[in-house]
């Protein structure tokens, strides 16, 4: 490495990736440290939703009381662990506390940002870049089978175009069918977000993987990072599961819902939980929708891709289990069958589960640590990573080369907590 802008990244899912992109873009020179393998990540196996629709966190009082009832039930979109963790009870009081209405807005502000900054950056990235990641920008539609949900939902579309600017075009009944025919005619309206777009998660990684190997970015697959050793303020070296001691100028943890791992050793607080999270694929239906749907009441996802299809969603606070659970992998098929004709085929490929990295105010951490000048931290990007890893990587790459910030990082910081 040379002496003048190298930096380490420890972990090479799509925030990594995204973040040394644009540090490569900058010219420095990067090294990317992943454990693997590469379907572990969340990044991997996700929805693929790029979503400045998601504006608004999930926290709210509305939710809390939802996620009560929905905690009796086995396939609900919402489950946790019965545990005695006080770290988990700390984060969920933390949860609880930041549905209050100055939260919610300080969060759907920072979201926003990022979302926005984030969408942009994609069509630049795509524009600029040979990547092929089945990218599809028609839109994503926001399905509601029931009339007083979609009602409802109509005044939270009205709240975000007064505050941010962001609308949705509503569809109801015969209308909605007109649009988009693979949906069930006892579905009562959606909305569709049309800035919002999709790709295929493990085809933008790979191509992003090649493209930035291609650019000298040298990438340590199948290496875990073990140990970050610290000399007064500043990261001196990390050292690896090989026992290879690697020295950078700056160190980045963009390590998803394994960073706050990382906690005691470094003396910081990353209060960051794994939010696990399930999908199917599949070979495409015969009759799929041509946009992503997301099927408001059940909180499933379904996401087409040409020949293949996927459907994910749940969140379930189970520590780091890796466990499939199929009473969760059948209530995303029950879940699509209320709102689809053909809601999936019969030829899956593949079964699979992920963590989101979640923070309790539902905004990512962007930040230098608290502790050490030459240590960056990216995670906490909990249900919107692939959304928002342009802005993550940009913001970064302009913290380290200490730029003005093309977005407020006040949101993002790690002090919050
Ligand atoms: C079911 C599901 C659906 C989702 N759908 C969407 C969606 O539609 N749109 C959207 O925007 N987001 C979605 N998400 C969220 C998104 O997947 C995550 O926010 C995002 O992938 C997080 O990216 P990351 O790079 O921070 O973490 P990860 O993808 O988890 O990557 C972290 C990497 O760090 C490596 N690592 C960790 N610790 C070490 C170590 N010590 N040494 C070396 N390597 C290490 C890991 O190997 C891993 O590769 C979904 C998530 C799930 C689970």
């Amino acid at each position: 490495m040379n002496n003048k802008s190298d930096v380490l990244i420890v972990g090479g899912g799509v925030v990594g990736l995204f973040i040394a992109y644009y540090l490569n873009k900058k010219g420095y020179e990067v090294t990317i440290v992943d454990e693997g393998p590469m379907k572990k990540a969340a990044s991997y196996g996700n929805c693929g939703l790029v979503s400045p629709s998601h504006a608004l966190p999930l926290n709210s009082p509305k939710l809390m009381w939802k996620a009560t009832k929905w905690l009796m039930k086995p396939d609900s979109p919402f489950y946790i662990k019965p545990q005695l963790n006080f770290s988990m009870m700390q984060w969920l009081t933390q949860f609880a506390l930041n549905s209050s209405k100055a939260s919610i807005e300080r969060a759907m502000h920072g979201r926003h940002n990022i979302l926005q900054s984030s969408r942009q950056l994609y069509d630049q990235f795509l524009a600029e870049e040979k990547i092929n990641c089945d990218w599809n920008d028609k839109g994503i539609l926001f399905l509601f089978k029931h009339e007083k949900t979609f009602y409802d939902y109509e005044k939270v579309n009205e709240k975000l175009i007064s505050e941010i600017g962001l609308a949705a075009k509503p569809f109801a009944e015969k209308k909605l069918i007109d649009f988009e025919p693979a949906i069930r005619e006892d579905v009562f309206g959606g909305f569709l977000y049309e800035n919002d777009a999709s790709l295929k998660p493990d085809k933008l990684i790979t191509s992003l993987n090649t493209l930035l190997k291609e650019r000298g970015v040298n990438f340590k697959d199948g290496v875990k990072v073990n140990t970050f050793n610290t000399q007064k303020d500043q990261v001196s070296e990390v050292i690896t599961s090989n026992g290879e001691k690697l020295k950078a100028h700056h160190y980045i943890l963009a390590g998803g819902a394994l960073s706050p791992l990382f906690q005691s050793q470094l003396g910081i607080k990353i209060p960051v939980k794994p939010g696990k999270g399930y999908s199917i694929t599949m070979q495409s239906p015969k009759y799929s929708p041509k946009v992503p749907c997301i099927f408001e009441e059940r909180k499933v996802v379904a996401t087409p891709w040409g020949n293949s299809y996927r459907l994910g969603g749940t969140m379930e606070f189970s520590n780091y289990s890796t466990v499939l659970n199929n009473k969760r992998l059948n209530a995303l098929k029950k879940g699509a069958a209320e709102y689809l004709k053909e809601p999936f085929s019969e030829s899956e490929y593949e079964e699979w589960t992920g963590w989101r990295p979640m923070t309790s105010d539902e905004l990512p951490i962007i930040d230098f640590s608290t502790g050490h000048k030459n240590l960056l931290v990216a995670t906490g990007h909990g249900m919107l990573g692939v959304s928002m890893a342009p802005g993550t990587g940009q913001l970064i790459a302009e913290l380290l080369s200490n730029q003005k910030t093309h977005i407020n990082p006040a949101f993002y910081s790690l002090k919050r907590f």
